[in-house]
């Protein structure tokens, strides 16, 4: 006898690892869609990278002793060829690898950004998944605080342009290296002084990385960190100048910041200009976008030196803020809805589909058998405007009655016939 195949064990989506169902999605793509816009509106320009890349572009760019490259990676041998690859954690340095790789940067400047999902391997919970989305804005070969602060005074545009309120900027410099290093010393000499409180990363990173020790999340070190040598008090004059100007702008563009002398941001490539905008309205993951200069990068991948200045904003946290802020209706799936009855009326149903579409319209036929009690449920569930009914009498007038489903449409409520020439014109009437 043959053997029955097994039953197939169900597969669930992987931990911290998202889908997004239709309503929900629909969300994402009105917010897209206003992302889009509002990029267009400043000059930036779509590029798509892999989300594969070989794992030592994030060691480089990323920096070794960090949380992403150290414990947050995606990463995994090509089994075809041993290569070590990984799912970029970040944007920023796939699309610098880009910029150089094709030599973009070779006569002008580029604005450009990307959406798109990357990947780290966190604990998950509200606000942190291993699978989330990034809007990663760069402007690559701008060198002035003009742009810096373009960019900041671009996403208070956003957070306007979604009704958001209760978002706040966080500003800090983190100067230039040979400044960094003279605060690096400094830094040490405090972090030995407190090796009692500092925790596993911390004792690990305290030469390696003494500045990302003060980055901690960790209460018990909080003391510690406030009380630590300031980056900021060791800025020469030309890294003030910057900061200055990017804080001049901000004020001439009326927008409040916090000078946070703690914000050193998880990456190790920034230089001068860094800073966060948090919300108090997402619990403790509650930076919705983080950004900032970093000149040195280019160069680090091995491009021929070029500034540049950037920021990635946390697509998940953001629509949850804005879910939170606004209240919307659901979008609707479709403007009209169609519903027939008997073989003939179907094929109908179809013709006059096609026709509304072309008319501009977006529409739905009902599909499958069912009674037009049932069909009418689904068109009033679809958030149509309008329901187009065909059935015997109205394929024998070559007409379509037409039912204005939502109060809030302009119009009849009654059902009115309208020949089929004209329908199209009497639905385009927008309510
Ligand atoms: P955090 O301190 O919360 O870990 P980060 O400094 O690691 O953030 P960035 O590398 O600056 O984050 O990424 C930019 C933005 O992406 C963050 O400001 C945040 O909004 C979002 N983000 C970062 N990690 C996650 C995650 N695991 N899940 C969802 N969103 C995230
Ligand atoms: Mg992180």
């Amino acid at each position: 006898m043959i053997k029955m195949t097994q039953a197939f064990q169900k597969v669930a989506a992987i931990r911290g690892m998202n889908d997004l169902l239709p309503g929900a999605s629909a969300r994402w793509e009105q917010f897209e869609e206003i992302v889009r816009g509002w990029l267009r509106g400043y000059g930036y320009r779509n590029v798509r990278t892999p989300v594969l890349e070989h794992t030592r572009l994030f060691a480089r760019g990323i920096g070794e002793v960090t949380d992403i490259v150290e414990k947050e990676m995606y990463t995994f041998t090509d089994a075809l060829n041993g290569e070590s690859l990984t799912m970029r954690p970040e944007m920023t340095a796939g699309i610098v690898r880009a910029s150089i790789e094709h030599n973009m940067l070779y006569d002008r400047p580029q604005r450009v950004y990307s959406i798109g999902p990357v990947f780290r391997h966190e604990r998950p919970q509200r606000g942190r998944y291993r699978q989330f989305h990034q809007i990663d804005v760069e402007a690559l070969g701008f060198s002035g605080p003009d742009v810096d602060a373009e960019l900041i005074v671009m996403l208070a545009r956003l957070w306007k342009l979604l009704g958001l309120t209760d978002v706040r900027l966080e500003l800090n410099s983190l100067g230039q290296p040979a400044e960094r290093a003279a605060h690096r010393a400094a830094l040490i000499e405090h972090l030995e002084k407190h090796r009692d409180v500092l925790d596993e990363d911390g004792q690990r990173r305290m030469y390696s990385n003494p500045l990302r020790v003060l980055d901690t999340k960790n209460p018990a070190m909080q003391e510690m960190a406030d009380s630590a040598p300031r980056l900021f008090d060791f800025l020469g004059d030309e890294s003030r100048a910057h900061f200055d100007g990017v804080c001049q702008r901000l004020a001439e563009a009326g927008i409040e910041y916090r000078l946070n002398p703690r914000l050193v941001r998880g990456l190790d490539y920034y230089n001068l200009t860094v800073f966060e905008w948090v919300t108090d309205r997402l619990g403790s993951q509650g930076t919705v976008c983080g950004g900032g200069r970093y000149d040195g990068l280019v160069e680090l991948l091995g491009g021929k030196p070029a500034p540049a200045v950037g920021f990635a904003i946390g697509m998940e946290r953001l629509l949850d803020l804005w879910e939170q802020s606004v209240q919307m209706p659901a979008p609707a799936e479709c403007d009209v809805y169609v519903v027939h009855q008997g073989e003939e009326a179907q094929r109908l149903a179809a013709r006059v589909g096609e026709d509304l579409r072309d008319a501009g319209l977006s529409v739905i036929v009902h599909a499958g058998p069912a009674s037009f009690k049932s069909q009418f449920k689904r068109a009033d569930a679809s958030g149509a405007r309008v329901a187009v009914i065909l059935g015997a009498d109205e394929v024998a007038a070559q007409a379509a009655s037409v039912k204005y489903l939502r109060s809030d449409a302009q119009g009849e409520t009654a059902q009115q016939q309208v020949p089929l020439a004209g329908l199209a014109d009497v639905l385009n009437i927008k309510g």
